[in-house]
């Protein structure tokens, strides 16, 4: 018989895996992690340049700041990794974790679905095991199975399995005589062999988010004064807008977007009908604010020089968490022409290289996949067949109340899947929010209006964006926390005066429970 650890497993240590765990190490959770470490994407994703894309007091847990958090620089991936493993040293979370254990399968072992027949999601301890897990030792190879009450789903949307473009039958990698490598693979790479893969060599990056970038440039960099150094050509098919800083004509960026005042501008889900019109009027300012940013950005930076100016509005891809912070060298290495921009819809390999839409052909010796990962594979994988069909909607939005419960699969949490521009902050919150309901400190509402609060949800990105495959909340975040708040019996307004109320930004600090409301 399957042994019973605990009343809850939280699969996966990163950010997400660590809040959840202190938020509910009442309940003393077991943690299963697939690797020896934790910080998830932070360790397994990251370059010796990744940095976070934004200051250090946006990405720090409520109850534990950063050491030197006024510091406005981007922390380094590994100032990020120090700084999560001081915040599991100082809650002693490790103590819940079983590292390089890998769950391998998840099976649903009870007889009562997620709603019983008052239309109600039932309670997400219920007392008996209600799941199954199959953890793969991955030093040993062995399977162990374990039986819990709950599961809290922390394996990340990034990270762990490469998407990879598809190629006409005989023009894939295998036609190519160079190497091939995915990033998740160039970031397991050590510092000398990643030097020595791209050294003089003729490099193709395919893509255009923040890991392509951040690649180009230290492609670029490894070439930078060699004699034999060669371009690193970026292979783009769609553009999205880039930030040099957190600065805007002088302005900084919280003040148009983090802000009660700001967000107020836009639309949110369940909105009043006055609020709604309200919004139809205020949208002149909306669309202004979107056209001052794209300015900015096109004065400051040689978009247009390069191709690189995208004809949707910012506001599009702020509204998709799809900004990205470019390094203040990009645009030199390209003046210098170490960085070369080559844009493709479609390309696929030959013998020497690459073969684009135009029929035009490059030589490269290495082509490097900057082309992201297959979060839905991840978690399909080690789904329960009966459940895959719920995990997400035709969209690809995964539909998730507050963030968090699926309101189709019984005793379970998802913690990690809904974004905004600060992803620490907004899996803590929901951390908080899930161990006051797993306390029964707060009732769901019944399951038609989780699904409708979701639908709406799904509708005003549908509204706001085109990229609204990414369940994504960064024009209303202030909104989704205040509901949270509202049904943990918190105030939500959380400042002294009504002035900081309309125009400081809000951040993690404002949730801290020592200041509870
Ligand atoms: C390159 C990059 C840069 C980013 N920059 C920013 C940024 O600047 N700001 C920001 O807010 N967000 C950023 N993000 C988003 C980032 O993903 C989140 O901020 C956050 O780190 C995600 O944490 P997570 O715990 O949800 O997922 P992950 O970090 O992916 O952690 C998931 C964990 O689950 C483990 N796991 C996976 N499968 C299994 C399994 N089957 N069994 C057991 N364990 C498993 C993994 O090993 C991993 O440790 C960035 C992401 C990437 C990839």
């Amino acid at each position: 018989m399957a042994p019973i650890l605990s009343k809850i497993a939280i699969v996966g240590a990163g950010v997400s895996g660590i809040a959840a765990a202190k938020q509910l190490s009442h309940h003393q959770p077991v943690v299963f992690e697939a690797t020896d470490c934790i910080g998830g994407v932070w360790k397994h994703c990251s370059y010796r340049s990744t940095k976070l894309q934004s200051p250090r007091c946006d990405y720090e847990f409520a109850d534990f700041p950063w050491p030197n958090r006024e510091n406005a620089d981007f922390p380094s991936h590994l100032e990020i990794l120090e700084y999560l493993d001081s915040y599991a040293s100082h809650f002693d979370l490790r103590r819940f974790i079983r590292f390089n254990s890998k769950v391998v399968a998840i099976r649903f072992i009870s007889d009562v679905s997620a709603n019983g027949d008052s239309g109600e999601y039932g309670v997400l301890l219920p007392g008996r095991p209600v799941w199954e897990i199959s953890v793969m030792d991955t030093e040993s190879g062995t399977i162990q199975l374990y039986k819990v009450e709950m599961v809290v789903m922390c394996i990340g949307k990034y990270g762990d399995i490469a998407r990879l473009p598809e190629f006409p039958s005989g023009r894939g990698p295998e036609k190519f005589a160079g190497k091939v490598m995915h990033s998740l693979d160039y970031c397991k790479l050590g510092k000398e062999e990643a030097r020595e893969l791209v050294k003089g060599k003729r490099v193709a990056v395919i893509g255009y988010k923040k890991s392509a970038i951040d690649l180009a440039v230290e492609c670029a960099e490894t070439n930078e004064g060699e004699e034999e150094g060669k371009s690193c050509t970026m292979v783009v098919r769609g553009l999205h807008w880039t930030v040099p800083h957190y600065w805007v004509w002088g302005l900084p960026f919280f003040f148009f977007f983090s802000t009660r005042s700001s967000q107020f501008l836009h639309e949110r889900p369940n909105q009043t009908f006055l609020k709604t019109l309200i919004c139809l009027l205020l949208s002149p300012i909306k669309q202004g604010v979107s056209k001052f940013i794209e300015s900015y950005l096109t004065w400051k930076m040689p978009l247009e020089k390069y191709g690189l100016k995208p004809e949707h509005p910012f506001l599009e891809d702020y509204a998709s968490c799809q900004m990205a912070i470019m390094p203040e060298t990009f645009f030199r290495h390209a003046d210098e022409g170490k960085i070369v921009i080559k844009k493709a819809s479609k390309w696929c390999f030959w013998n020497g290289g690459i073969e684009f839409d135009d029929g035009s052909r490059s030589e490269f010796d290495v082509v490097i996949m900057a082309t992201g990962f297959d979060g839905k594979k991840k978690l399909n994988d080690i789904f329960p067949p009966q459940f895959r069909t719920f995990l997400h909607y035709p969209s690809g939005m995964m539909p998730l109340y507050r963030g968090t419960i699926n309101p189709m699969i019984p005793n379970m949490a998802f913690v990690g899947y809904l974004e905004s521009v600060a992803n620490l902050h907004t899996a803590e919150i929901r951390s908080i929010w899930l161990a006051r309901l797993v306390d029964e400190k707060l009732k769901l509402p019944e399951t038609r209006k989780m699904v409708e609060q979701i639908n709406e949800e799904m509708e005003v990105m549908k509204r706001t964006t085109r990229f609204y495959k990414r369940h994504c909340i960064s024009t209303y975040s202030i909104n989704h926390s205040d509901q949270m708040c509202e049904e943990m019996g918190w105030n939500p307004w959380r400042k002294n005066t009504w002035f900081s109320e309309a125009f400081s930004p809000y951040g993690s600090q404002d949730y801290n429970k020592t200041t509870t409301k």
